[in-house]
This record gives C-alpha cells, sequence and structure tokens, in this order.
C-alpha cells in the first residue's frame, strides 16, 4: 500500500518556520527598499521588450534553486520593468495606490495561504469577507440588503453582476436560464452608455451577448448619458427585457450619469439598472462628493473596485447584487464535495471562482486602516490633486484644458502651434509629450482619444499623492513644455 500522506514527524515550529525566515525577511528588506526608492527612480518603466526578455527568459532548470536566490535574481531581473505606481507621480489609467496595512494583510493572506472558495476551506477567510461586504455597503451607501462578491476586479464584477442581470430579466419572462440556457430564450436588450468602459462589452459577450444586441445610448459633452436618449431607447420596445447600462466616474471625464433621474425612468419600464462604479462609486464615500451619485442606490446592481481607489494591493474588485436570489442563482453550484455550511457565507456561491484567493483580508485591512474619514479624506484629496493638476498643466503655454475637472479626472491635450495644425497635428503633439514627460522619470501620464479629440489624461487615485507631488509634476510638464 502506498501512503498519500508522508507520515508526520515531530516537528517544532521553527522547523515549520526555517525554510521561510531568511527568504520572507529579503523579500521584507527588497520591498521597503523599493519603496523607499519611488521618490529618486523614474515612475514609468525604463526597460524595453528585449531587455525584460534577456533578464527574466532564462532556460527552465533541471535543478531547483535556493528561495533566496530565486528573489535575488527575480529583484535583479525585473529591474526597470516595474512601473511607479506605488508612488505619488503616477497618474496613467486608473491604478491606485496600496495602502500599508493592505499590503502587510496581502503578505499574510500568501502565507496563510488559505482557499477561500466556502466557509469550511477557510472559516476566517469567509467571515472576514461577510463583515467587509457589510463595510463596503455602508461606505458606499448601498443598500444593506444587497448581496456582494469580491472578484479580481472590475471587470469580473460586471461578468458577476450582469449575469445575476440575465438571470433575473429572463425570469421575468418565465425563462428558466439555468435549465434552458441561452438559445431560444427571449432576446435581451442592453441598452449602454455610449461611453461605456470596454469590459462592460467584454462582460456582455462572456455572456452571451454580441454587439447586435446593444443599443449605444447618446452621451453629452461630459460624457452622461442624455435621459431622453435614454428615455426614446427604452420606448422602442416596450415589455422586451432590458438591462441598463450606466456609469459612475467615466474614465476620461470623471463624470457620472444623472442617476437620479435615469434609475427610475428605467425602473418604470422593467430594465435592471447596472452601474459600472470602477472608481467613480467611491464618490459616495465624500460627503463632497456624494451629490454626484445621488441616487446611485436605486440601481439593481453595481460594479466597483478595491484596487482603484480604496487602494488596496491587486487584485481586488467588488459587486453588489440588489436582488440576492437572482445573484446566487446566477452563481451557486452546490455540488456533493463542497462542504456548505448553511449559515455561514460560502462565497463559491457568490463569485464565480471555484478555489481563490482570500481576498477579503486586505480589504478589511484597508478599511480599518483609513476608516470612514480616511476614505473619504482620500478621495476628496485625490479630487483635488486632479483639479489642480488639470488646470495648472492645462494653463501652460501650448497646453489645453479640456473640460472642467470631475472627481480625481482630468483631461488635458498639447497643442501645435504651427498656422494652419489641425486635429492630426495636435493629436501628433499630445501624445509626444506624453512620452516626454515620461522619458524625465517625474511623472507617468497615458493618452485616450476622446469624443475626436486625442488628449491627455490625469487619474489621481493614491494615497501616496502630495502637494509636494503635484508641484514636482507641473514644474516637469512646464520643462517639457519649453523644449
Ligand atoms: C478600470 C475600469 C474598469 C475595469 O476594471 P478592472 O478592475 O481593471 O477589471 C471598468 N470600468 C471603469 C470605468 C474603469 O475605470
Amino acid at each position: 500500500m502506498t501512503t498519500i500522506h508522508a507520515p508526520l514527524k515531530d516537528v517544532s515550529s521553527s522547523d515549520n518556520a526555517a525554510p521561510f525566515e531568511d527568504v520572507l525577511r529579503q523579500a521584507y528588506e527588497k520591498a521597503i527598499a523599493y519603496l523607499a526608492g519611488l521618490d529618486t527612480a523614474a515612475v514609468g518603466a525604463t526597460a524595453d521588450l528585449s531587455t525584460l526578455r534577456r533578464q527574466l527568459g532564462r532556460p527552465l532548470a533541471e535543478q531547483g534553486i535556493a528561495a533566496e536566490q530565486v528573489i535575488a535574481d527575480l529583484v535583479a531581473d525585473v529591474e526597470g520593468g516595474l512601473t511607479g505606481s506605488a508612488g505619488g507621480r503616477f497618474f496613467g489609467w486608473v491604478i491606485g495606490g496600496a495602502v500599508p496595512a493592505a499590503v502587510a494583510a496581502d503578505w499574510l493572506t500568501a502565507a496563510w495561504d488559505q482557499n477561500a472558495a466556502v466557509y469550511a476551506t477557510s472559516p476566517a477567510a469567509s467571515v472576514v469577507e461577510e463583515v467587509a461586504g457589510g463595510w463596503l455597503k455602508e461606505i458606499l451607501g448601498l443598500p444593506a440588503g444587497a448581496s456582494f462578491a469580491l472578484v479580481s476586479g472590475c471587470q469580473m464584477a460586471h461578468v458577476t453582476a450582469l449575469a445575476a442581470a440575465r438571470h433575473f430579466v429572463l425570469a421575468q419572462c418565465g425563462w428558466d436560464l439555468e435549465q434552458q440556457g441561452l438559445s431560444g430564450a427571449p432576446e435581451i436588450r442592453i441598452l449602454a452608455s455610449d461611453q461605456r468602459h470596454a469590459s462592460v462589452a467584454r462582460a456582455l459577450r462572456l455572456l452571451g451577448f454580441g454587439r447586435a444586441q446593444v443599443v449605444d445610448i447618446q452621451t453629452d459633452g461630459m460624457s452622461r448619458v442624455e435621459p431622453e436618449a435614454l428615455e426614446g431607447a427604452l420606448l422602442e420596445k416596450p415589455g422586451a427585457p432590458t438591462i441598463v447600462v450606466l456609469q459612475a466616474g467615466d474614465i476620461n471625464t470623471g463624470a457620472c450619469d444623472a442617476f437620479e433621474t435615469l434609475v427610475p425612468m428605467a425602473r418604470a419600464h422593467g430594465a435592471w439598472v447596472h452601474v459600472d462604479g470602477a472608481f467613480g462609486l467611491w464618490a459616495a464615500a465624500s460627503g463632497k462628493y456624494r451629490n454626484l451619485v445621488r441616487g446611485v442606490e436605486g440601481a439593481d446592481s453595481w460594479a466597483t473596485d478595491g484596487h482603484k481607489w480604496l487602494n488596496v494591493p491587486h487584485d481586488c474588485g467588488y459587486t453588489f447584487v440588489a436582488h440576492p436570489e437572482a445573484h446566487r442563482a446566477a452563481m451557486s453550484n452546490n455540488t456533493s464535495y463542497v462542504t456548505y455550511v448553511a449559515e455561514a457565507r460560502n462565497e463559491m456561491e457568490w463569485n464565480p471562482e471555484w478555489s481563490r484567493r482570500a481576498r477579503g483580508f486586505a480589504t478589511y485591512a484597508a478599511l480599518r486602516q483609513l476608516g470612514r474619514e480616511g476614505v473619504s479624506a482620500l478621495v476628496e484629496r485625490c479630487s483635488v490633486h486632479a483639479k489642480s493638476l488639470g488646470t495648472r498643466i492645462g494653463a501652460l503655454p501650448g497646453a489645453e484644458l479640456m473640460r472642467e475637472p470631475v472627481l480625481n479626472q482630468a483631461l488635458v491635450r498639447f497643442l501645435d502651434s504651427r498656422p494652419g495644425a489641425g486635429e492630426a497635428e495636435h493629436a501628433k503633439r499630445t501624445d509626444e509629450v506624453i512620452a516626454a514627460i515620461a522619458a524625465t522619470g517625474e511623472a507617468f501620464f497615458t493618452g485616450s482619444t476622446w469624443k475626436g479629440h486625442r488628449v491627455m489624461r490625469i487619474s489621481v487615485s493614491s494615497w501616496r499623492t502630495t502637494e509636494e507631488d503635484v508641484e514636482r509634476v507641473v514644474r516637469a510638464v512646464e520643462g517639457v513644455l519649453r523644449g
């Protein structure tokens, strides 16, 4: 007979810890050195693709090596290939930093190596998610009875919430999606902001909806859905199963849809309203910015991120659903060998993964370190810095502020000063300036094409950004524009 488990020998705790001690201490030292160097290192990556492939592309070895050597090599070989998103002068995409307690909790999550699949696989992970989910609803002003899931990001938050939506609107037509599948089902209409994030389109695709099922709803100059456009689309097919997708925080303008008007309008037509609030939903955490998302709590589902504005390390997203039964019906997967503890939270009933990281620990830690006041202050500070960066950079010679900054996003572009220069020349100039700023190493921004214009996006979503950072960045951009 072969034994599956080696017989347990009598190990002292230090024997258990010994293989980890040196390597974890080394990781700690390297991490601290990295964080300490953020102020002086280039903000963008400096190594090119071929360099990184050369540094990291070793042949797969026959023989393993010491853990400490692996880590020493890793740290040396990623040199130049990390972006400074953990620092205060990184404004590309919408990335967010990570607060210390959340980083530390994330390290422990790895050391504890819990599988947060169900309560039985890690009771503490389950209860931490239960608590963190409740806190998140409170801080975001969402209904206390909403169900939730901690997923990898807003992308999967969309998939989860829209799966619940799909179940719900079909059930209303008497169609059992889990039994009958999509083929032959009543056609669902998706009415979505024409400025929707690409992750919404991908979530829909994964759920079996093609481009033909999505109706673009026109937006205004700030990328907000036009109420008349939504009303018109709703009236086109009365009674058809419908999902409306709105957004809190447009990735370009930062603007939020007029939920107070749009949500009741869509609900009156029997539609499910899903909100993409990847970063913008966090406006609800601040008394000063809450008015931007007034009425959002009336929606049917919400998707947001922990790894963006809450400053939890990657990856971490949240989904919330006002109809827990639809949410559970779409995700639940009870089989005989999964041990469900009925009265506890079994994460698998709410999220699309089976085995998974215990994401709750880092979220729990971030919310405890910041508190309600800290989250509110983070939202307000980032927004003030975004406004200041947008208006000050936009006022420099050769620059233009495209829109009054909203929340933590601002948009500027750079103009080709030659007579007769048009859209194409300004676009080229804008991309050149973005690259030149990155080349200084002082700051990092990314570009976007917004309503026909090439623009530089300014997104401030890290607790690390200070007023001194803003000064330093404006000086750097000024230097680039002076040439
Ligand atoms: C970032 C973002 C997403 C996608 O979120 P991930 O966390 O990257 O999956 C969706 N919508 C908006 C508005 C975003 O900013």
